[in-house]
C-alpha cells in the first residue's frame, strides 16, 4: 500500500517487488504487471452486484490476473502501509472503538490531514486520472504528521499475531485493498468501478486461465465493501470532509 504517485513510481514498485521477493514467489508476468511493462493487455470488465471490476487479461498467454489474500501468512498491507485516509464513517467507528467519547478529541489525538496527487488509470478508456486529494488520516504511528504521508509504515494497529487490534472496526481503506474503486456518472446515474492497486506489496495475486468459483466468490463479498466504500467516500466529500481537486 505504498505511495505509488511521482516520477520514480517505477522504481518504488520494483522496490517493493524486490523485498516480496524475499519471502514469496512472484511470478515474472506479475512483476511486468507491476511495474506496466505489458503492453498485451485486455481490461476484461465484469459486473457483480453494483460493481463493474476491471480484471487484467494478458493477450498473449491467455491469462487473467487474479488474487486471493495470503492472510495469515502475510500481513504485508499493514507493514508496509502507505496511509489511512478515514471516511465519515470510519471517524464515527473508530473514535468509539477507541473510546473517544467526544468525537474532536479523536481528530486531534489520532488523526492529522494531508494532500496528496493521486494518479489513477481509468480502465474503461484507459485515460489517466490526476487528482489531489485532501483527507483526514488515522495516524498509523502515534508521532505521524503530513510528511510521513505515503511513506510505508508499519501500522500501529496491527498486534504480535499479525492481526488488526481495531478489526473489525478498521479503516474502509483496509477492508477494500488490494481493490481500489472510483464512480462516476454513467447514463445520469452513478456507477461504481474497482481495479486491483498494483503497487508492489501484495503477494497475493496469481495468473489462470478462466475466473473461477473462488474469484467469483471474492469478487461477490468485495462488491458490497467496495460499493459502500465509495458511497462513504462521496459523502465524506459531500460533507467537507475530504476534498478532490482534478487536475487532469
Ligand atoms: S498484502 Fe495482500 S495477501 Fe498480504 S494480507 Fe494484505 S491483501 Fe492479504
Ligand atoms: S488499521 Fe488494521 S488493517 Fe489497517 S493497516 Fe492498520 S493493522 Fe492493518
Amino acid at each position: 500500500m505504498s505511495d505509488n504517485a511521482g516520477a520514480n513510481e517505477t522504481d518504488l514498485i520494483s522496490l517493493s517487488l524486490d523485498m516480496l521477493s524475499k519471502k514469496w514467489n512472484i511470478h515474472p508476468i506479475i512483476r511486468d504487471l507491476h511495474v506496466g511493462k505489458r503492453t498485451d493487455l485486455q481490461d476484461y470488465q465484469i459486473k457483480v452486484n453494483q460493481v463493474t471490476f476491471h480484471i487484467p487479461y494478458i493477450i498473449d498467454h491467455s491469462l487473467f490476473l487474479l488474487w486471493q489474500c495470503l492472510w495469515p501468512d502475510c500481513h504485508n498491507c499493514c507493514t508496509r502501509q502507505g496511509r489511512l485516509p478515514l471516511t465519515v464513517d470510519d471517524i464515527a467507528k473508530i473514535s468509539k472503538n477507541l473510546g473517544y467519547k467526544n468525537r474532536s478529541d479523536f481528530l486531534k489525538k489520532e488523526t492529522y490531514i494531508a494532500t496528496w496527487d493521486n494518479n489513477s488509470v481509468n480502465n474503461s478508456d484507459n485515460s489517466k486520472l490526476i487528482s489531489t486529494l485532501t483527507m483526514i488520516n488515522l495516524k498509523r504511528k502515534s508521532d505521524e504528521i503530513e510528511r510521513d504521508n505515503g511513506t510505508p509504515l508499519p501500522c500501529r494497529f496491527l498486534n504480535d499475531h499479525g492481526s488488526c487490534t481495531l478489526h473489525p472496526e478498521k479503516p474502509g481503506v483496509c477492508w477494500l485493498y488490494p481493490f481500489f474503486s472510483w464512480s462516476q456518472f454513467e447514463n445520469n446515474r452513478m456507477v461504481v468501478h474497482a481495479s486491483f492497486q498494483l503497487t508492489g506489496d501484495c503477494p497475493g495475486f496469481y495468473l489462470s486461465s478462466d475466473i473461477g468459483e473462488d474469484m467469483e466468490k471474492i469478487l461477490d463479498e468485495y462488491s458490497k465493501k467496495i460499493y459502500d466504500y465509495t458511497m462513504n467516500i462521496n459523502t465524506t466529500m459531500r460533507d467537507g470532509f475530504g476534498r478532490i481537486d482534478l487536475i487532469d
